[in-house]
């Protein structure tokens, strides 16, 4: 099974336009939401969701009232003032509290153990282009690196038990933690850039990123119209990086009109940037298979 991850050096791209597409052109692909600070392919996919399980990737403290002897060692342990107190009764305000476990550590009667707390939901969804996997995080929580790994993990279990011969991952944007996670393991990475002077910095960061990986590299630029001469630097970019370009998107209303419809460019349009997209999926397809 071949794992595709499409990024980006900044959220806004055309990534998930993009993914949408390819969901739609590959048929039968598992498809991969892993931009979990904002997933947004189910808008565009449709369908229903078949699986909702609770995500658990941080913990919490909990006092032990019968073991509690109301020394107050904990509250003055407790860097984000997360213990309060009313009289002799100890209480851990769960959304202050990190998990770091101090309080546990200095507590002198064992009376505070750390538990599992939800952070978040992973869906898995049925939809007309094939099965989808996504993750949701609560508010206030963080670390999404930890629960983009946790999506990969189940999508690779689906992808598995369908037989899938390839998991199309709609990565997060940037270089943090959650795209290192989205990269993890990916076998190519088609990154996806805007003629701008920011996404030429972009391009090679992201680069840099995916190598370590050891992905294949791939580039398309969207709305390469708008700035040929930016473009062109772009591309003569990536060809000294060892990147292969895949072709551009022409600005085109009919993106707008489909994600207005909440449908792929592709499904909802044949127009020019349809027809672009069609055609670097063909391209890529046909480096997949090499
Ligand atoms: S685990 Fe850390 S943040 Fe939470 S109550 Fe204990 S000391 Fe405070
Ligand atoms: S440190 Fe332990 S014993 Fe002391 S107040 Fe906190 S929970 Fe109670």
């Amino acid at each position: 099974m071949t794992e595709l991850v499409v990024i980006s050096g900044k959220g806004g791209t055309g990534k998930t336009t993009l993914v949408g597409s390819f969901a739609a052109l590959a048929e039968g692909a598992v498809v991969v939401d892993c931009d979990v600070d904002a997933a947004n392919l189910h808008i565009l996919l449709g369908g229903e969701v078949v699986e909702k399980r609770p995500y658990r990737g941080s913990e919490a403290a909990a006092i032990d009232r019968g073991k509690c002897v109301a020394c107050g060692a904990c509250a003055e342990a407790c860097r984000f003032d997360a213990i309060r107190a009313e009289g002799d009764l100890y209480y851990v305000d769960p959304l202050s509290c990190e998990g770091c476990g101090a309080c546990a550590h200095v507590c002198p009667a064992g009376a505070i153990r750390m538990e599992e707390r939800q952070s978040g939901w992973i869906y898995v969804s049925r939809t007309p282009y094939g099965t989808l996997v996504h993750g949701e995080l609560l508010p206030g929580e963080e670390n999404s690196g930890k629960l983009v790994t946790r999506v990969k993990m189940r999508a690779r279990g689906v992808a598995r038990t369908e037989g899938a011969s390839l998991l199309l991952i709609d990565g997060s944007p940037g270089i943090g933690c959650p795209v290192i996670a989205s990269l993890s393991g990916a076998h190519a990475a088609l990154i996806v850039a805007e003629p701008s002077r920011s996404a030429l910095h972009d391009l090679l960061r992201v680069a840099g990123v995916a190598r370590h990986f050891g992905s294949r590299l791939f580039l398309a630029l969207n709305k390469a119209d708008l700035s040929p001469r930016l473009a062109e630097e772009i591309r003569e970019t990536a060809a000294r990086e060892g990147i292969t370009y895949l072709g551009e998107i022409p600005y085109d209303e009919g993106v707008t009109a489909a994600q207005l419809a909440g449908a792929p460019v592709v499904v909802h349009s044949d127009g020019p940037a349809a027809a672009a997209i069609q055609g670097i999926w063909g391209k890529l397809r046909g480096e997949l298979a090499r």
